[in-house]
């Protein structure tokens, strides 16, 4: 019997600080509420007051003293360095981020402006890559953490009408294994979860023809919900893969598969 084979668990997230961007709706809503579930308290980043709004309608009274709204655009700088400083200086420590917050412009290549373009960058990529830094630095005092980055199928693989969004992904996928090999040796782990099509608002302009076209291209034979995925980041998060970074975890119903 190996020495480890007393090491199963089923780890929740008790005790630990969790920072979920892009909060208000579809698999950041999801991911709120798994997380909640799971015993973590959860700072919730909404764009607007708004939609911090709709989301705490949808959190059961039971979870209200673990559940905080943060209110700023993810792009804003010099917003995202004064709720790191509330985090610090409220919650003293950060255990988990979810770089979750995201946009999709579907466009042809020869269609899409360089505005479009950076636009997608500026909250797919700058604005994840921001977060990281900051919370690698409050990570760090503890010596552990668990950075979840939402990846895509399309930037593993591409898709077409979706260069622009796919590179985007395929930027932040690579960003996520450079930072699991440069913060491993601070006891951070990275990894992305790559979803594959997931009913959401996101995707909510596909006609029910180009959904039955998908769908018939998924092995497991329907498409993805939201809570399929933050079931697979709540894990990520848990002490339950402590010996899991770098990874890019499809979550596709094997749609991806070759
Ligand atoms: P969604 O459009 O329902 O949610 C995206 C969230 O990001 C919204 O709450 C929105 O307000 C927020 N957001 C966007 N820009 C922001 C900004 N500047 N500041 C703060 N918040 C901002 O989409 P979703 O399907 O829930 O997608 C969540 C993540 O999963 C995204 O990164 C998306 O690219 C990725 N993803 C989704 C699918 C899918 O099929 N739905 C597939 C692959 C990857």
């Amino acid at each position: 019997m190996s020495p480890s084979s007393n090491n199963f668990t089923m780890q929740g997230l008790d005790n630990k600080v969790i920072l979920i961007t892009g909060a208000s709706r579809g698999i950041g809503a999801a991911c709120v509420n798994s997380c909640l579930e799971a015993g973590a308290t959860v700072l919730a980043n909404c764009r607007n007051a708004q939609s911090a709004e709709k989301l705490s309608l949808i959190i059961s009274e039971k979870f209200s003293k673990r559940f905080h709204s943060l209110i700023y655009d993810v792009t804003d700088s010099e917003a995202l360095k004064q709720q790191f400083k509330f985090i610090q200086s409220q919650f003293g420590r950060l255990d988990g981020l979810v770089n979750n917050a995201g946009v999709m412009q579907e466009q042809a290549l020869a269609m899409t402006r360089k505005i479009d373009l950076e636009a997608m960058f500026a909250v797919n990529v700058s604005a994840a890559f921001e977060h990281i830094q900051f919370a690698s630095r409050l990570m760090m005092r503890n010596k552990q953490g668990s950075i979840v980055n939402l990846g895509s199928i399309v930037g593993e693989y591409g898709g077409k009408g979706q260069a622009a969004y796919a590179m985007s992904k395929a930027s932040l996928s690579v960003l996520s294994k450079s930072a699991a090999k440069e913060l491993g040796p601070s006891g951070i782990r990275v990894n992305t979860v790559a979803p594959g099509f997931i009913e959401t608002d996101l995707t909510a302009h596909y006609s029910e023809a180009k959904k039955q076209e998908i769908m018939a291209n998924v092995p497991l034979g329907r498409l993805g919900l939201d809570s399929d995925v933050a079931n697979v980041i709540r894990f990520l998060l848990s002490d339950d893969a402590q010996y899991v970074s770098g990874q890019v975890i499809g979550v596709d119903g094997a749609l991806s598969f070759p």
